[in-house]
């Protein structure tokens, strides 16, 4: 295995874990061996990942934002982060609704089908509505307050909490920036070096990935529901998907005009963040290793990577969007709703708010998603309707999540003079192509 790249080596470990998942289910009793003795090495990978990521944050982003050493920098890649972020989200979202109106995949839904889907689903539809319960009763000003936590200690403990982590992070790194140099210097040597630490950790844990993602698979092929479900909700899986690989063609389009970089150039150099992505259906999971790749590989400067990408977990999801918009339609076509036109406008607006608000974790959009079901008076219920197959459209739409932080951060680096050529900059690259 040693001289495969690291993608390869991942995409060795997914396959490899999918057929043991199989060979497993085959017999009685082989999927608790696997939930009790293999699952496990999965989650530890998971929880790994997750525990960079907290630090990561605060290192490289108070290291980022102070390496800028004048402010109009700080709101200039600010202003153009936020608003490439939202292009994105809302072509995704148009993408999504095109897709579902004219391919009209609810409309293939028998009533038997509903009916079961319905019953069998709605005790885990229940608890998805009930977990966005909170965020329907918020006043419009909500997602403002949460944004500035009151005790940081408090909100590092929380992976829920990203983007009260990165607003300090930025807070702080503003404070480093105003202070004298003199005065400040010890306190960025040490997010220097605290950086570097955090870095060689995610090299190491990235020496566990090919095992870590084999588990998660052989796991989540064990635990699928079956296969009846899955090409019941086939031609709405098929629209999402096609949906997301649009978007991805979108991308790899952008990446070649506006930085006359090749298509496999940035398909090789994001892949291993994007396998991770799919294993792990979480963003801020495979946030460490997404800025690895981006610096390292696709020659974005870090003082971007590190201000772009922790944002983009938290707040750019175009897959999730894209997700909300198709499922939203395929519910309301399930139910033999017409959407009017407004209301489909309103989908656009409320599917690209619910995408920013949801968390980087798995099954995350689907509790969304009853904020823009609510919106348009779709019925919540229709959740069960798509709940069988939202895991394997999680994993997809993570992937393109992670996509779109990429190329945005390639943007951003190129409009302001920050894009090189790939190089090694502190990361160690021992894990991948060395013989
Ligand atoms: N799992 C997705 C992510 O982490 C969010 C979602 O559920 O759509 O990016």
């Amino acid at each position: 295995m040693k001289k495969l790249a690291l993608h390869w080596k991942i995409l060795l470990g997914m396959a490899i874990g999918v057929g043991f998942g199989f060979l497993m289910s085959s017999f009685e009793g082989g999927g608790t061996i696997v939930g009790d003795w293999v699952k496990p090495f999965g989650t530890i990978f998971i929880n790994a990942l997750k525990l960079i990521a907290v630090p990561l944050i605060l290192g490289s982003l108070i290291k980022g934002v102070s390496d800028l050493k004048d402010l109009s920098r700080l709101s200039a890649m600010g202003g153009r982060t936020i608003g490439l972020y939202l292009i994105t989200t809302v072509i995704a979202v148009s993408i999504g609704l095109v897709a579902v109106n004219l391919i009209g995949p609810g409309k293939t839904i028998s009533e038997q089908t509903r009916t079961e889907l319905l019953s069998a689903y709605a005790g885990d539809a229940e608890s998805k509505i009930a977990a966005a319960e909170n965020q329907k009763n918020a006043g419009p000003l909500q997602a403002l307050i949460d944004l500035v936590p009151e005790n940081i200690i408090k909100a590092s403990t929380e992976n829920g909490n990203m983007l009260q982590v990165i607003f300090f992070a930025i807070f702080f790194g503003v404070g480093l920036i105003l202070v004298p140099a003199e005065v400040g210097k010890p306190v960025k040597d040490f997010f220097d070096g605290f950086n570097e630490v955090i870095l060689k950790l995610i090299d190491l844990i990235m020496l566990a990935a090919p095992y870590g993602v084999f588990a998660l698979m052989a796991a989540l092929v064990v635990e699928a529901p079956n296969a009846d479900l899955f090409a019941a909700l086939g031609m709405y899986a098929i629209t999402v998907v096609l949906g997301l690989v649009l978007m991805i063609i979108i991308y790899i389009t952008a990446v070649k005009v506006f930085t006359g970089k090749s298509p496999s150039f940035f398909l090789n150099g994001i892949s291993p963040a994007q396998l991770l992505a799919f294993s792990t259906s979480s963003s801020a999971a495979t946030l460490p290793v997404t800025m690895e790749r981006v610096e390292e590989h696709l020659g974005v400067d870090r003082e971007v990577s590190s201000f772009v990408l922790p944002i983009g977990a938290t707040i750019n999801m175009d897959g999730t969007s894209l997700y909300q918009a198709v499922a939203a339609v395929f519910i309301a076509q399930a139910f033999g709703m017409e959407l009017s036109f407004a209301a489909q406008l309103g989908i656009v607006a409320t599917a690209t708010l619910a995408s920013i608000g949801s968390a980087a974790v798995p099954g995350a959009g689907m509790v969304m998603l009853v904020i823009v079901l609510a919106q348009a008076g779709i019925p919540e219920a229709g959740l069960a309707l798509i709940f069988a197959i939202d895991r394997p459209l999680d994993m997809c739409r993570t992937t393109v999540n992670v996509t779109g932080d990429a190329l945005v951060s390639m943007l951003v680096a190129k409009s302001v003079g920050k894009l090189g050529e790939p190089h090694e900059q502190n990361w160690d690259d021992s894990y991948h192509h060395k013989g």
